[in-house]
């Protein structure tokens, strides 16, 4: 049984490729399976959705959520009535800006999406404090705008792989309505995955989300959220459950749902049975990539003993065992971008060339998140390769 008043039900919807019938309409059948729009959202109310923007990337990259899903989900949004406006802050080292936003939804392709649908696109970049006394690692946020302001928020997320968080689906997505410039804030204070997992619980109970819906068409796998390589799933998801949902995705990709943070935090706290997670729809067996190229820092798939011996020599030598990041001077371009995100100040760019302090790095991966040029590369020191290869 799931936990009294969540319903763990996730809907699973063939969908071959973007074209966008197709899309459109394994968007309506999912939603359909789990009882419709209405059960989510009433006429005339305001809802945010919340893509995957990241920093703006064309679509064809699968960084972001692809705008055929984000039009698909405006269109029944509006066709019931609601006022749409599609926003996210982008990613931590981009300040949150009007023409940053602009640029963002431009490459992304949300703007053909918000003009063909009737949606609005969102260029508020204040935000406000939302109180959340219940919280276990937060007692309050500083939240984008129109999240606050909205009446609902309906999330439209990416599956990706994520070397911080494991894999970023729909509790990880919501993480993009805390302004730009704040989020390393939070990676200094959370610096394990787990207790960044906890806040992300805390968030998402904050600010209940009443619809996922994730593109798993085509994933990201390898080295994500920016830096992994494109990978057919061929399914849409959706679920009022940010947790039911992570749950049934990371089983698709291959994943113990209870190494991704933020679903064993869900777990601890009562708010999830994974064992009560339900699907309707197609059979995600028949979808599920068993082979889905984890990210490097992915120590998960083992059991029993050996699995707590992992997760014990992980947490003993961490950092020896975390692969570290470091710069390929040949395709620095010297943005900054990395500069600026960095939570503890561990990166200086001169002369138009980033440089690591890897005395200070406490490897949250931020800067090979957001390095556009793919300038970041990540690899393991000798010791960390024979615990790697003593883990493998
Ligand atoms: S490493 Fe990447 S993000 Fe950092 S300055 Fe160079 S190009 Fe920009
Ligand atoms: S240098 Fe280290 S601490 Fe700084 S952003 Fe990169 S991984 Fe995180």
């Amino acid at each position: 049984m799931p936990p009294a008043g969540r319903d763990a039900t996730v809907a699973v919807a063939r969908c071959d490729d973007y074209t966008p019938e197709k899309v459109d309409a394994a968007v309506r059948r999912a939603i359909e399976l789990i009882g419709g729009i209405g059960r989510f959202v009433a006429q005339n109310e305001s809802v945010l959705l919340k893509p995957n923007l990241l920093q703006g990337q064309e679509p064809e990259k699968c960084v972001t959520t692809h705008p055929a899903v984000v039009a698909a989900v405006a269109r029944i949004l509006t066709e019931h009535g609601c006022r749409v406006v599609i926003g996210d802050s982008p990613g931590a080292g981009i300040v949150y800006s009007e023409a940053n936003l602009r640029r963002a939804y431009s490459r992304s392709e949300f703007a053909a999406a918000a003009d063909e649908t009737g949606a609005a696109l969102n260029y508020d970049t204040g935000s406000k404090v939302v109180a959340y006394p219940e919280g276990e690692v937060m007692k309050q946020f500083s939240i984008i705008t129109p999240a606050v302001e909205a009446d609902a928020i309906v999330v439209v997320s990416k599956v990706k792989t994520h070397m911080w968080t494991r894999m970023t689906g729909a509790a990880k997505n919501l993480f993009g309505i805390i302004p730009g410039l704040e989020k390393p804030v939070y990676h200094f204070r959370f610096q394990d995955e787990y207790a960044f997992g906890k806040m992300l619980v805390d968030l998402n109970e904050c600010m209940k989300p009443r619809l996922q819906v994730v593109d798993a068409v085509v994933g990201m796998e390898g080295d994500g959220p920016q830096s992994g390589s494109p990978r057919t799933i061929g399914v849409i998801l959706a679920g009022s459950d940010y947790a039911a949902v992570d749950t049934v995705l990371a089983r698709l990709i291959g994943m113990d749902p209870l190494e991704i943070g933020s679903t064993k935090s869900a777990v601890e706290r009562g708010l999830l049975d994974p064992e009560a997670v339900r699907t309707v729809g197609d059979d995600p067996a028949a979808f599920t990539v068993p082979d889905f190229k984890k990210p490097s820092t992915y120590a998960g798939g083992r059991t029993g003993l050996w699995r707590r011996v992992v997760q014990a020599v992980v947490r003993r030598f961490g950092r020896t065992y975390a692969p570290r990041p470091g710069v390929i001077a040949s395709s620095c371009i010297g943005c900054r971008k990395c500069e600026r995100i960095c939570p503890v100040h561990a990166i200086t760019v001169a002369e138009g060339r980033a440089a690591i302090d890897l005395s200070r790095c406490i490897r949250c991966y931020c800067c090979h998140e957001m390095c556009t040029e793919h300038a970041i590369a990540l690899s393991r020191s000798l010791s960390g390769r024979l615990l790697a290869r003593l883990l493998g």
